[in-house]
């Protein structure tokens, strides 16, 4: 008996305002279908050379060691971990969302005796608790998360930088979901190691980590006097093959993958940076004043709420899973539901990289309106979208 052959990929059109995957670039596409080359090609050998630099322009930073680690954003937290830490050094790690809480885990995964700074999801961690901490505990790294996008909140680093540095240990920020839609500035507010992922604000599909280490994180990594937990994540492999001096194999990168990276921050870089944050900060105030026009509050204060990802409280009454339902299948809308503390209680409505943009808000608010009337919630016609459209201005 042969089983039939399944039908050809066809996915549906989605608008992705979720917490990522965001919406990709036709050109971005283009360039992950482009003929693959081998790993060690001249050409491909560029396009990493190419990459590195336009990844030192996002990132803010001179560091040597940048580059896109073949993995998703999780992959870029485990590279970073696994590089700076042996068993048994000291860790502080600020848990506020699942994000950090999943940086303990990989911590202690490594050997790590990891200290936790916590506070309730949808609040920052506040420069004070943290200075309590490393006081207390005198670590070799500082784990934090820049953008939670579990819950919304946007976390200050410049004054925990310098707490972290003036105790003497390294700083590890989280960038998945603000590299590239908010102002990440690795050199200039001192931040010694970093991760993102490819497929929130660069607006890539998901399969790289973007990672950059200060140089006194890799010294931290040359002097090891224990092996890289990981083989496959070991910067002192991963960094010959990426070094222009050396290309030693390692593994083989995902060629297409990198291609589409390498469209993907030519697409920034030709927006600007400075535009692209204006652009992203329009959008969220535009939505925020369309939500509140229709009665609907955030779940994070002001004025620590995220542009990229939009935690809003669940008007009372409302069935969570049913209005989400109605979005994708009615208008193909994407947005994510609440994480952990805040399941059943948030939207979470994700406007990074190409997915933020005024089409997507309007249609977002005209929608919701649509979704909340089927759940008996009375919204004055049109307010959500009208508001919205005086926050653009002329
Ligand atoms: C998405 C995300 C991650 C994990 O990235 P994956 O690509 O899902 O592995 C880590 N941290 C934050 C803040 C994220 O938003």
């Amino acid at each position: 008996m042969t089983t039939p052959l399944p039908a050809p990929i066809c996915p549906p059109r989605r608008i992705l305002m979720g917490p990522g995957p965001s919406e990709i670039s036709p050109r971005v596409l283009a360039a992950l279908g482009a003929q693959t080359v081998g790993h060690l090609d001249p050409y491909f050998l560029q396009v990493m050379d190419e990459t590195q630099a336009m990844l030192r322009q996002v990132f803010r930073t001179e560091n040597q060691m940048t580059l896109a680690v073949s993995g998703t954003g999780s992959a870029g937290m485990e590279t970073c971990v696994v590089n700076l830490i042996e068993p048994g050094d000291k860790m502080v790690v600020c848990v506020n969302g699942v994000f950090g809480g999943r940086m303990v885990d990989v911590a202690e995964r490594a050997g790590a005796v990891v200290t936790k700074v916590e506070r309730p999801f949808g609040e920052i961690i506040p420069a004070a608790a943290i200075q309590e901490a490393v006081d207390k505990v005198k670590p070799k790294v500082v784990g934090i998360v820049h953008a939670e996008t579990s819950t919304g909140a946007w976390q200050p680093l410049e004054e925990i930088s310098k707490i972290v540095h003036a105790a003497g240990a390294l700083l590890l920020v989280d960038c998945v979901t603000s590299l590239g839609g908010l102002p990440v500035e690795i050199d200039a507010w001192g931040i010694d190691a970093a991760y993102s992922g490819t497929q929130k604000c660069l607006s890539c599909p998901p399969g790289l980590g973007p990672v950059t280490f200060s140089a006194r994180a890799v010294e931290a990594i040359d002097k090891r006097k224990t092996k890289v937990q990981s083989w496959y994540l070991d910067m002192a492999m991963v960094r010959n093959y990426w070094s222009s001096q050396s290309r030693v194999y390692h593994h083989t990168a995902p060629i297409n993958m990198n291609f589409g990276l390498h469209e993907a921050l030519r697409i920034v870089l030709e927006e600007g940076l400075e535009k692209r944050f204006a652009r992203h900060q329009e959008n969220h105030v535009a939505l925020k004043a369309g939500l509140a026009a229709m009665g609907i509050d955030y779940a994070v204060a002001e004025p620590h709420q995220l542009p990229t990802l939009n935690a809003v409280k669940i008007p009372a009454g409302c069935d969570d899973k049913a209005v989400r339902g109605l979005l994708l299948n009615e208008f193909g809308i994407e947005i994510g539901g609440g994480l952990g503390s805040m399941a059943g209680k948030v939207w979470r409505i994700g406007l990074m990289g190409d997915a933020s943009s005024r089409r997507n808000v309007l249609l977002f608010l005209g929608a919701l309106e649509r979704c909340l009337a089927t759940q008996g919630i009375k919204v004055s016609p049109g307010a959500g979208v009208a508001a919205a459209i005086a926050a653009y201005g002329k």
